[in-house]
C-alpha cells in the first residue's frame, strides 16, 4: 500500500475536516457528497455484500441478549451505552424482519448475574421494539453462562428446519457465572446454537472462545456507527456450516397465506397474542382466527402466516444479485475498466452518440462523466451509485436481468 492509499484510508490523519472534504455544492446550489464520500460508502457497502449462492438458514430463530449490567451505564458512548444499544437495536430489529420476514426474535436482558426474558419468540417487530424502549435496568454484574442457559432453554424446542442463533451485546469486561461455562458452551454446540457476540468494551477471551466453538462471529465495536455496521453484517442469514446443517432430509413447513377482510363494524381479533379491536384483519386459512399483522404465527393453531412476497424476499438470500463492475466514464462516454476483468459494454442503447453521459437503468438520472458508473455483469445495465446500493441492500432484484 503506498502513501496515497494510506492517506485516504485513515481519515484522522487528514488535516481537512469531513465537512470540507466530503460536502460541496453542485451547479444549482444543492449540497452533494463528493467522490471521497461515495468511495467510502461503496467500500463499506461492498465489504458486507455476499454474492455467492450458498445454503443458508432462512427461517431463523434469534435470541437477542442485552447486557444491562452496571457497565451499560458507562458514558463512553453518548449519552450512555444502554441508550445507544437501544436505538441501534431498534433499527436492527426493523431491518432484520425486513430481510428475514419469516424469522422470529426473542429478547433477554442480562443483569445482576441473572438472565431475564423480555419478549417471547415472535415475528412481530412492534412488540419487540415497544418492550425494548421500556428497558432501563443498569445494575449488578453480567453472567454469560446464564445468558447461554436461557437461550438454550428458548431455542432447544425449535424444529430442525429452524436456524438457532444467539446474539449477545456485551458491555462488561468479565462474567460472573454460577458454574463451569465450558459445559454450557458444549450444550450450546450440541443444540446447534450459533452464538455471535458484539463487545462494546474490549476483546474478551471467553467471548471469543464461545463464538469460535459455536460458529458465530465476534466483534468489538469502537463507536456507535461501528456498532451499526457490525449489526448490519448480521442481518443476512449466515451460510450453514456442515456441523450446523440440518439433518440432510427435506422437511416441509406448513405455511398459510391469509386473506385480508374488512368488516363494517369493529370486532375482536389478535395483535400478536393480545386481543385487539379493529375492522381490518387477516384470516388464518386453517382455523379462521383473525390477526392484525402478518408475518406472524397464528395464535390459536400456530400456523405460520405469510404473504408470498415474504417468501420471495427470503429467497433472495440464496440467489443474490451479482456485484456490479465499477466503470469510470471518460470524456467521450465509453467505459474504461477500473475493476477486475470486464467483459461487458456499457449499455450502448442508453448512450446517445456524441454525449458523454449514461442514463441510469434504475432511476433514469444522468450519470456524468466524472462519476462512477456500475455495470451489471449479466444484463449489462448501467447504474448510479445510489441505485447500486439500493438494489444490493434492499431490492435484491436487478431491473436489467429480471424484467
Ligand atoms: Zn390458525
Ligand atoms: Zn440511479
Ligand atoms: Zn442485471
Amino acid at each position: 500500500m503506498d502513501d496515497d492509499d494510506l492517506a485516504s484510508s485513515y481519515r484522522w490523519e487528514q488535516t481537512v475536516s469531513a465537512w470540507d472534504s466530503e460536502i460541496r455544492e453542485d451547479d444549482s446550489g444543492n449540497i452533494i457528497a463528493t467522490q471521497y464520500g461515495d468511495q467510502h460508502r461503496i467500500h463499506k457497502a461492498k465489504e458486507r455484500r455476499v454474492t455467492e449462492s450458498v445454503r443458508r438458514g432462512l427461517i431463523r430463530y434469534l435470541v437477542l441478549a442485552i447486557d444491562c449490567s452496571v457497565s451499560a451505564a458507562e458514558k463512553d458512548y453518548r449519552p450512555n451505552r444502554l441508550s445507544v444499544i437501544k436505538s441501534v437495536l431498534e433499527d436492527f430489529i426493523l431491518h432484520f424482519f425486513d430481510q428475514n420476514p419469516i424469522s422470529q426474535i426473542s429478547m433477554t436482558q442480562i443483569y445482576d448475574r441473572v438472565s431475564e426474558k423480555l419478549t417471547d419468540l415472535s415475528g412481530n417487530p412492534k412488540a419487540h421494539i415497544q418492550r425494548l424502549r421500556q428497558v432501563l435496568t443498569t445494575e449488578g454484574l453480567a453472567s454469560l453462562q446464564n445468558a447461554l442457559i436461557q437461550a438454550i432453554d428458548i431455542l432447544q424446542h425449535i424444529p430442525d428446519y429452524g436456524h438457532r442463533e444467539l446474539l449477545i451485546i456485551y458491555n462488561s469486561l468479565s462474567s460472573t457465572d454460577p458454574g463451569n461455562i465450558d459445559n454450557t458452551i458444549d450444550m450450546a454446540v450440541k443444540n446447534k446454537i450459533r452464538v455471535s457476540i458484539v463487545c462494546l468494551s474490549a476483546e474478551i477471551y471467553i467471548c471469543k472462545k464461545i463464538t469460535e466453538k459455536t460458529g458465530g462471529t465476534f466483534s468489538v465495536a469502537t463507536d456507535a456507527s461501528h456498532l451499526i455496521e457490525i449489526l448490519k453484517t448480521l442481518v443476512p442469514p449466515s451460510p450453514e456450516t456442515s456441523s450446523f446443517a440440518s439433518s440432510g432430509k427435506t422437511e416441509f413447513v406448513y405455511m398459510g397465506f391469509p386473506r385480508r377482510v374488512l368488516d363494517v363494524n369493529e370486532n375482536y381479533g389478535f395483535d400478536g397474542k393480545h386481543p385487539s379491536l379493529g375492522s381490518a384483519f387477516y384470516i388464518c386459512p386453517r382455523c379462521f382466527t383473525k390477526t392484525t399483522d402478518i408475518p406472524t404465527q397464528c395464535c390459536s393453531c400456530t400456523l405460520q402466516l405469510n404473504f408470498s412476497s415474504h417468501i420471495a424476499r427470503s429467497h433472495h438470500h440464496i440467489f443474490p444479485v451479482p456485484n456490479f463492475e465499477e466503470v469510470v466514464l471518460d470524456s467521450i462516454g465509453t467505459g474504461v475498466n477500473v475493476g477486475p476483468k470486464l467483459d461487458v459494454n456499457i449499455n450502448n442503447a442508453l448512450i446517445s452518440p456524441g454525449q458523454n453521459e449514461v442514463i441510469c437503468c434504475g432511476c433514469s438520472e444522468t450519470i456524468k462523466n466524472e462519476d462512477i458508473c456500475f455495470v451489471c455483469p449479466t444484463g449489462g445495465g448501467s447504474y448510479c451509485i445510489e441505485c447500486d446500493l439500493f438494489i444490493h441492500d434492499n431490492l435484491h432484484n436487478c431491473s436489467c436481468c429480471d424484467l
